[in-house]
């Protein structure tokens, strides 16, 4: 789902303040969670000299062995091409040609 080099947009004000929602990144390096609860944890190039984190789905506390790397969990985020609206282009699609113009 996540890959090096996709074009990701924050869906939710990140709870540190590293960022707001609607703001765009590029997925850097995608790992996952070290607490263990299987969801992905994505680097978009932003750091952090935190080393106790908390995980957002398990609530479990792990560290960071290199702080510098700021991960945040894949929840705060959605691939840029999932973001279009469909309602919309079905209504483009069905407008008459004229219309488009
Ligand atoms: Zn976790």
């Amino acid at each position: 789902m996540w890959y090096k080099g996709q074009d990701i947009v924050s869906v939710i004000n990140q709870p540190d303040g590293a960022f707001k929602e609607g703001e765009l990144f590029v997925v850097q390096k995608v790992r996952k969670c070290p607490c263990g609860c299987k969801t992905n944890q994505i680097y978009v190039g932003l750091s952090s000299d935190i080393q106790y984190k908390l995980c957002v789905h398990s609530n479990k506390g792990y560290s960071e062995k290199r702080g510098s790397i700021f991960w945040h969990n894949e929840v705060f985020f959605r691939p840029l091409d999932e973001m279009v609206d469909i309602s919309e282009l079905v209504e483009m699609i069905n407008k008459p040609r004229e219309l488009l113009k």
